[in-house]
């Protein structure tokens, strides 16, 4: 198959998904190389690579896999998402692979391969994940939304997978269809449909059904805006420099609360599960790395809010998860209060190698 296979055979599709990449791919809907949009035929699923921005996706980027060869994941994950099966998926995925390019396929991509629906867009918006994230999000989910799918916290990857696809059965014996509408807990949305029109309906309806429940809750849908002066910025860098005790990238910003604990894997990611909090001091980042192992990527004191990194990239997309998070905290006031990932979850997400992956293919595009 590999040998005259052609992108040109399905260019409309290839379109259609190129731009529902870059619709929601804006920081409303993802942050840094979160998300993920497919587009499939019987035989071939295009899907974005990993760690590229959906924003940034363009058609010779797009990855190609053989669907009857990705089907030998799922006898694979018969076996159970234990370590060395997530290994053995991440190779058959590998293998699956029919188009030149060497970018890695995501470790989602059997999640998009498991629904029957032409384009699958998965995102983590926070106007979403004010629900998935909180004490009554599951309950009040199946109000605002009956006929779509809640998914417990999983594990992403082969174990959000073989999750999907039991509740997607369920779902299908109950309603005769696929859900279009998937809301995971503590991570984010996915919606399917056979046209792009139909994924933007879909989408404005969740949006806009959230947007009025939380203007009715009186939760404002962003967060406060505060100025932080070339003073204050200069002085923080100096106080993070100085505890860091070499130099690293800041990027300042203030007015909001940080989440103070995880909220969805990609803030484990890009921000660091939790915040240091305080005055940064050279003790204070020695006893957060004894604690966890890593240096923080989030610092905030004196309603200042600073993301910290080796290079801009990194110090900017900290600060964005930061702020992306304390939004998702705020929203969730709407929904009984913030809900934060189990231990056992961040932990599973602090040592996932395809995480780090995506992390060092985001930095790369610096
Ligand atoms: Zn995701």
């Amino acid at each position: 198959m590999a040998g005259n296979y052609t992108f040109e055979d399905d260019s409309q599709l290839l379109l259609g998904l190129v731009e529902l990449s870059r619709t929601y791919g804006g920081p409303e809907y993802v942050r840094a190389g979160g998300g993920n949009a497919s587009v499939k035929t019987s035989q071939v699923l295009y899907i974005k690579p990993s760690g590229l921005p959906m924003a940034a996706l363009t058609i010779d980027k797009i990855v190609a896999l053989d669907r009857a060869a990705l089907a030998e994941v799922y006898a694979l994950s018969a076996d159970g998402p234990a370590a060395n099966a997530q290994a053995k998926v991440v190779e058959a995925i590998k293998r699956a692979v029919i188009s030149s390019d060497k970018a890695r396929p995501s470790v989602e991509t059997p999640l998009h391969d498991s629904l029957q629906w032409r384009f699958v867009v998965h995102t983590h918006p926070a106007l979403v994940n004010g629900m998935t994230c909180s004490q009554d999000g599951r309950h009040r989910c199946a109000q605002l939304f009956p006929e779509t799918l809640w998914i417990d916290y999983v594990d992403p990857g082969i174990s959000l997978c073989i999750e999907l696809r039991r509740a997607v059965q369920v779902y299908q014996a109950r309603f005769g269809v696929q859900p279009p509408v998937i809301f995971v807990q503590n991570h984010g949305l996915v919606i399917g449909a056979d046209s792009p029109q139909l994924v933007r309906q879909l989408h404005d309806h969740v949006m806009q059904v959230l947007a009025s429940f939380y203007k009715r809750a009186g939760v404002p849908l962003a967060l406060p805006s505060r100025q932080v002066s070339e003073e204050q910025r200069k002085q923080a860098t100096a106080i993070i420099q100085k505890a860091f005790g070499r130099e690293v990238v800041v990027e300042v910003d203030g007015g909001f609360s940080c989440a103070t604990g995880p909220l969805t894997p990609d803030h484990v990611v890009y921000a660091r599960s939790y915040p240091l909090e305080g005055l940064p001091t050279e003790k204070a980042v020695w006893d957060y790395r004894s604690r966890f192992g890593y240096e923080p990527r989030v610092l905030t004191w004196d309603g200042l809010v600073c993301g910290v990194g080796k290079d801009l990239l990194e110090a900017r997309t900290a600060l964005e998860l930061a702020q992306d998070g304390a939004l998702v905290v705020q929203l969730a006031a709407a929904f009984g209060g913030v809900r934060y990932m189990s231990e056992q979850a961040r932990l599973f997400i602090e040592g996932w190698e395809a995480e780090a992956y995506r992390l060092k293919v985001l930095q790369s595009r610096s």
